[in-house]
């Protein structure tokens, strides 16, 4: 039997595990943290259960497709919740309307925004499924580096789309006239730490997946995922090693041979599979030279407010966004100025509205989030914490939210730096490298090491791309690469 290590026991980790583990590999997980999941974390307080990470799920398919070629049906493991609306907007000027994925509700939405027409939006899905069908043949199902399959290469018909390669923002902005929903598809782009106005068109594929597959929920919290997949990798005898941190990659004659964890510890390895941030790797290799990603490469970090409220918070949706007066000055103070906004937007999911398992008898978990620079030297200390809460409170309060403050029971704050220390990720950057340009959109770090046989790459941090579904997609690739290596050694 083979034997592979996986090191980091984040959502791309275990999926690469379970996925070896499935075509016969001997497989060990060594987790730095004394929990699994990475990002997708959990806090339990005042009767509340809180998702520390992650809140919204796309591409279900996705999730359904890693389960069945393990063998397994999602079904029997989580239940997924498909949640209506998707989003609540709330804009500055006191504009507010549902993003319903019902197409009727929505048109007469556009409508009324758009002075009667829809047309825009129509043409602007029409775009977004052109470019998944791109996408999904694609950059979703290999690496930009391996050889194209006959699927890449019909795929390749979608490539001379109007409007596609462009700057994003000036594509919504082509496809609609409204304030309101200009801002509202303009912020998709932070679905991947980035900004809209510097990433390219393509990343209009994010509106899309959002509205023709939904957005998700998992029962008992998006972590119901991390312990099915947990589940899943005991009864296929994976070790996961957990308070196990690898502090060097051992090669000889050019392969990867074995790692080596804190307390001196060696574990020898066929195949090594980093799943922590790959800015990382060089030191462990023991490679001279930056063990971190400049800050000017960073994608966007946050800071999340866990809060238990007293009572309930009825009327109010599961996921609603609350928008700052000056959306550029924002992405401006966030990427040139690299500070906190001075009046940041700000996102609020309260899963307990469409599943009350996540919600104590009388309390109700609130998770509130707002962007930030992913920088090394903010301090994130008590006054800095306590001046973004204001700010937060302040956009919450004008944006017509219940007064909440005077209800928190619990509370509990991720900042820039709390991620990147409990995750080793050069400054909290959740997404690794943002996507601002072309080549740092589509050729983002690959998925195998090229001058190290057997070290490959999964995760947010390299291709294809942080989220859920992607690191999803980068486990499925890396398993394909691994298959072909072994199957054709010399590659
Ligand atoms: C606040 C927040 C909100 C988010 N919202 C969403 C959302 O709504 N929807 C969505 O799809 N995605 C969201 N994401 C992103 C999503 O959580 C991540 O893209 C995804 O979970 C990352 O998975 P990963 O496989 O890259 O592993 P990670 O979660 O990055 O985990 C990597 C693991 O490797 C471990 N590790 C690192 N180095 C070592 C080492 N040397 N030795 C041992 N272990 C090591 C780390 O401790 C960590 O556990 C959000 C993330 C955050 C933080």
């Amino acid at each position: 039997m083979n034997r592979a290590i996986v090191i980091g026991a984040g959502l791309g980790g275990l999926a690469t595990a379970l996925r070896l583990a499935a075509r016969g590999w001997r497989v060990t997980i060594c987790e730095r943290s004394a929990s699994p999941g990475g990002k997708m974390n959990r806090w339990c307080a005042a009767g509340c259960t809180f998702d520390t990470g992650p809140s919204l799920l796309t591409m279900p398919w996705v999730f359904e497709e890693l389960f069945a070629d393990i063998g397994e049906r999602i079904t029997e493991q989580v239940r997924l919740i498909s949640v209506h609306p998707l989003a609540h907007y709330v804009f500055a000027d006191g504009e507010q309307f549902a993003h319903s994925a019902l197409l009727p509700d929505w048109l007469a939405t556009v409508r009324r925004l758009e002075r009667g027409r829809a047309d825009g939006f129509l043409r602007y899905l029409t775009l977004g499924s052109r470019l998944f069908e791109l996408s999904k043949a694609t950059f979703f199902r290999s690496s930009p580096f391996d050889r194209p399959n006959p699927a890449a290469l019909s795929a390749l018909k979608y490539l001379p789309l109007r409007h596609a390669w462009g700057s994003y923002a000036a594509t919504v902005n082509h496809f609609f006239r409204d304030t309101h929903l200009r801002q509202m598809f303009l912020r998709y782009p932070t679905y991947v730490g980035s900004s809209p106005w510097r990433v390219p068109a393509m990343l209009s594929v994010i509106p899309f997946v959002e509205y023709a597959y939904g957005g998700h929920h998992i029962e008992g919290g998006l972590y119901t995922l991390i312990e099915a997949l947990t589940r899943l990798l005991c009864a296929r005898s994976v070790e996961i090693r957990l308070n196990a941190d690898v502090v060097a990659i051992e090669k000889k004659a050019g392969r990867v041979a074995a790692v080596r964890l804190a307390d001196g510890e060696r574990l020898r390895a066929d195949v090594v599979v980093m799943n922590g941030d790959v800015s990382r790797a060089p030191a462990l290799l023991g490679r001279p030279g930056s063990n971190s990603l400049p800050e000017s490469e960073r994608s966007l970090s946050g800071v999340v407010f866990l809060w238990a409220i007293r009572g309930r918070l009825e009327g109010q949706s599961h996921h609603t966004v609350f928008f700052s007066a000056d959306y550029p000055r924002e992405f401006g103070e966030l990427f040139d100025d690299r500070r906190f906004p001075t009046e940041p937007t700000v996102y609020v999911n309260l899963p307990g509205r469409t599943d009350p398992t996540m919600a104590g008898p009388e309390t109700e978990p609130m998770f509130v989030m707002a962007n930030a620079p992913a920088n090394d030297a903010d301090a994130w200390d008590a006054p800095m914490i306590a001046e973004a809460r204001r700010r937060v409170l302040a956009r919450l309060h004008a944006g017509g939210f219940p007064e909440v403050e005077s209800r928190i029971v619990a509370e509990s704050v991720w900042t820039p730096r709390r991620l990147a220390d409990t995750y080793d990720m050069p400054g909290g950057a959740i997404y690794g490298t943002h996507s601002h340009g072309r080549r740092r959109a589509f050729l983002r770090p690959p998925n195998r090491d090229w001058r190290v046989a057997g070290l490959y790459f999964v995760g947010g941090s390299t291709h294809p791309g942080g989220g859920t579904p992607t690191v999803l997609m980068s486990a499925r690739i890396v398993c394909d690469q691994i298959g072909t290596d072994i199957r054709h050694p010399a590659r």
